[in-house]
C-alpha cells in the first residue's frame, strides 16, 4: 500500500508506538535517534503517514487509500509540517521555526493531528532549538512532533528532555545482510556485504555504498589515505578535496575504510595468505594497495586519529573543518610504519 516499507528491524519500536497511539497515550514529541543509516526517517513518514491516515484506528498501518493517505503520499497533506535545512544551507535558522509556529496556530484541516517531522532535528541552530522548545513546552492542540536525529547530543538537553526518546540501534547483522540482498539483487553478496562493513552496520547506508559513484568516492577516500602514507601528496593538498565532503563526513567514511583494512590485514595475514571469510575478495584495487602500507600499529593509530576528529565533529556545531581536515591529514603523513622496508 505504501512506497515506504516496514522495515524488519524497526518492528519493536512500530509495536510500541503503535499501541501507545491504540490506548491514546502516544507522547506529543517523540525523538528518533540512532546512527545515520538506520532508517530513522522512513519510520517517522511511515508514522506520519498512519497519523494523518483516515482509517487509523482500525488499521496497522496508514491504509494507502483514504484522502488523507493520497495527500500524504503526493507530499500536500497540509497537516504535515517538514522542516528540514533551506537547499545549500546545513542548519535550520530560528525564521523557519518561527514559520511553523505561526502554521501550526492555524486549526487542522482535516480535525485531527498534526504532526510536524523535523529533519535532522540537530540542525538546528542554537536559537532555532530554544524557540521550538517553548513550543513543545506549550504544543497548540493535537500536535506530534517527530524529531529525526543522528546526533541527538548536539540538541540542548532541555529539547531532549520535552521529547520521548525511540532508539534505533543497528540492527543484527544477518539480518540486515537477508534485508540488503534484496534491496540491491544486482550486488554481489561480498560487495553488499564490504559495504555494510563500511557503513558501520546501517543498512541504508550500505544501500548508497553499493552505488558506483560512492563506491568510487571510497576508492578516492582510500587512495587518498594511501598518498598521504607514502607522502606522495601533501596534507593540505588532500585535505582540500576532503572539505568539499565535509568533516563529518570524512572523518566517519575514513574511520570505516581503517576498520576495513584491519579486516583485510587480519585476513591477508592468515597462514595461506588467502583471505578466511570473502572479505579480501571483496576489497577494492585502492584498499589493497592501503593494506600494503599498513601494519598493524600504524593502522591503529590512524584509525584512533580518524576516529577522534570524526567524535570531534560530530559534538561540535561551528567547528573550523578545513582546519581539523588538515590536522588529520598530517597525522596519517607523519604516522610511521615499524614494517621492514621492501617487505
Ligand atoms: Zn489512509
Amino acid at each position: 500500500m505504501t512506497d515506504l516499507p516496514a522495515l524488519p528491524w524497526q518492528a519493536r519500536q512500530w509495536d510500541r508506538l503503535r499501541a501507545a497511539l491504540a490506548a491514546d497515550r502516544l507522547a506529543h514529541a517523540l525523538l528518533l535517534r540512532g546512527p545515520r543509516g538506520v532508517g530513522k526517517g522512513v519510520f517517522a513518514r511511515r508514522l506520519a503517514r498512519l497519523l494523518l491516515c483516515e482509517a487509523r484506528p482500525r488499521e496497522n498501518e496508514a491504509c494507502g487509500r483514504c484522502r488523507a493517505c493520497a495527500l500524504t503520499a503526493a507530499g500536500t497533506h497540509p497537516d504535515w509540517l517538514t522542516v528540514s535545512p533551506e537547499p545549500d544551507r546545513a542548519t535550520i535558522g530560528i525564521a523557519q521555526i518561527r514559520d511553523l509556529i505561526e502554521q501550526l496556530g492555524l486549526t487542522a484541516h482535516h480535525g485531527g493531528y498534526k504532526v510536524v517531522l523535523v529533519d535532522p532535528a540537530q540542525a538546528c541552530t542554537r536559537e532555532a532549538a530554544n524557540t521550538l522548545l517553548k513550543t513543545l513546552e506549550e504544543p497548540p492542540g493535537a500536535v506530534v512532533f517527530l524529531l529525526v536525529a543522528h546526533q541527538a547530543a548536539l540538541l540542548p538537553a532541555t529539547v531532549r528532555s520535552r521529547c520521548q526518546s525511540v532508539t534505533f540501534p543497528v540492527p543484527d547483522r544477518a539480518e540486515a545482510l537477508t534485508w540488503l540482498a534484496r534491496a540491491v539483487p544486482d550486488v554481489e553478496p561480498a560487495a553488499a556485504e564490504a559495504a555494510l562493513d563500511l557503513a558501520g552496520g546501517a543498512p541504508l547506508d550500505a544501500v548508497v555504498l553499493c552505488a558506483p559513484e560512492a563506491r568510487a568516492r571510497i576508492d578516492a577516500l582510500t587512495e587518498d589515505l594511501r598518498a598521504l602514507l607514502v607522502r606522495q601528496r601533501s596534507a593540505v593538498d588532500v585535505a582540500g578535496g576532503w572539505q568539499a565532503l565535509g568533516a563529518v563526513q570524512t572523518t566517519e567514511r575514513l574511520t570505516r575504510v581503517l576498520q576495513q583494512a584491519a579486516r583485510v590485514l587480519a585476513g591477508s595475514a592468515t597462514p595461506s595468505g588467502q583471505n578466511r571469510d570473502g572479505q579480501h575478495a571483496a576489497a577494492s584495487s585502492a584498499m589493497q594497495a592501503l593494506v600494503a602500507e599498513l601494519d598493524f600499529e600504524r593502522l591503529f593509530e590512524l584509525h584512533d586519529a580518524c576516529r577522534a576528529a570524526w567524535r570531534g565533529c560530530a559534538l561540535r556545531q561551528g567547528l573550523n573543518e578545513q582546519l581539523l581536515l588538515e590536522q588529520l591529514a598530517v597525522t596519517c603523513r607523519e604516522s610511521q610504519s615499524t614494517r621492514p622496508a621492501g617487505r
